[in-house]
């Protein structure tokens, strides 16, 4: 590895500085010339100077004047989210997404596979290597403007050598190599655990883009973290932090499939609660899981219990209810551990929010330590099962933002 270089060139101060502006306008919103000098110290006819290039550059735009006080109104500068285009690529236990975004950012164009890593990797990197071949088709008047892939994946990865480390359900792919499938282009390739990236997006697109120490609990077929401390993602030394959902809540539970037993994952995910709700309806214990359980020959979805829920099941609403219980108690364990400004609870789980909240609340209300003097807020994420995709997008967008991509 290179050794990290301390001091700062002339032309890393000035990516630097337009990094930090971008950064700021792109967080914030619309800002004027004169706020920005306000904001980062620096003076004003630098400031003007980088707005200039980054305007020329098409990577902000003028919108308007602000009506916030008298005299010559001070004209309201915006970022650009259609300067450039991302390749997202997000894979779950059962299929992947790749997509075309802009820097919202936005979803533009996607295409969705069942083709599982896990079941069937051969066929699932030829499928991904079609799917990633027609999002630049579709993208073939821009391909200048594509910054970058961003991959999420469920489990740890190696971003030195692109390779998928293993998949969560265990060990059966080590050290999966994706850039042979995705080298068309030469793009840049960013890899990532998909919670990591989901936090990371809640950085940049969702409610908590100030956070300095922002837990995401990502609640779906499995459970884990993406910590972010003082600004930076926390990965540890293997890009293994944050499994909270391999932490043990039953010592004297069942064995989970990574060997420790009574896994908070076993009692805390959509996996669980499915397993509830086919019990339910196998013992007719709800009338709207049984004729769903029969019209979908044998099984059930998550989206079956939160339509159960919504039409007042009240099976499926108790098995919510019980849910929200274990995710209260997930948040209680990273409230205590670190203490952050915000915790986001995300992933398919926040689709469920107004089935689990009072739950969580009341656990978090009886269980937290110093519960009277704690400013953690508390937030659900608003992007759904899309965000492990948009936070793949959010990864290109970040080091694109820090200036390592050399665009600016
Ligand atoms: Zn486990």
């Amino acid at each position: 590895m290179p050794e990290e270089k301390i001091g700062d060139n002339l032309s890393d101060v000035k990516t630097k500085n337009r990094s930090l502006v971008l950064r700021l306008v792109k967080k914030r919103g619309f800002l004027s010339r004169i706020e920005l000098a306000r904001i980062t110290g620096l003076t004003q006819p630098t400031i003007t100077n980088i707005v200039n290039d980054l305007i020329r550059a098409g990577l902000l735009i003028e919108v308007g004047t602000s009506d916030t006080r008298a005299g010559r109104k001070p004209i309201l500068l915006a970022f650009n989210d259609q300067a450039f285009y991302v390749v997202a690529i997000s894979f779950k236990k059962k299929g992947f997404t790749v997509a075309l975004t802009d820097l919202g950012p936005n979803i533009l164009y996607r295409r969705d596979s069942n083709y599982s890593l896990l079941e069937n990797t051969e066929m699932a990197l030829v499928e991904l290597q079609k799917e990633f071949i027609h999002v630049l088709e579709y993208a073939t008047q821009s391909l200048s403007l594509i910054l970058g892939i961003g991959v999420s994946v469920p489990g740890p990865v190696d971003p030195e050598s692109f390779t998928i480390l293993a998949h969560p359900v265990f060990l059966a792919h080590r050290n999966l190599d994706l850039r042979p499938v995705l080298r068309e282009y030469d793009l840049p390739i960013f890899m990532m655990n998909n919670a990591y990236a989901a936090c990371l997006h809640e950085t940049w697109g969702g409610k908590a883009k100030e956070a300095k120490n922002l837990i995401y609990f990502m609640v779906g077929e499995t459970v884990g973290a993406g910590i972010m401390v003082d600004g930076k993602l926390y990965q540890g030394a293997d890009q293994k932090a944050g499994e909270i959902g391999h932490t043990s809540i039953n010592v004297f539970g069942p064995r989970c499939v990574c060997g420790n037993y009574g896994c908070m994952e076993l009692y805390c995910s959509t996996k669980s609660a499915i397993e509830k709700a086919l019990e339910a309806a196998w013992l007719g214990k709800s009338s709207f899981l049984k004729k769903r359980l029969r019209e979908k020959e044998n099984t059930l979805s998550f989206q079956d219990l939160l339509e159960g829920a919504k039409g007042n099941d009240p099976i499926c609403k108790e098995i919510f209810a019980s849910l929200g219980q274990y995710v209260g108690i997930g948040a209680v364990n990273l409230l205590n551990l670190y203490n952050p400004e915000v915790l986001v609870i995300g992933g398919e789980i926040a689709l469920a929010r107004e089935f689990i909240e009072s739950s969580v609340q009341q656990v978090i209300e009886e269980r937290l330590l110093y519960r009277d003097y704690t400013s953690s807020v508390i937030y659900y994420s608003q992007w759904g099962e899309d965000v492990t995709l948009l936070g793949a997008a959010s990864l290109v967008l970040d080091h694109f933002i820090a200036g390592d991509l050399g665009r600016f």
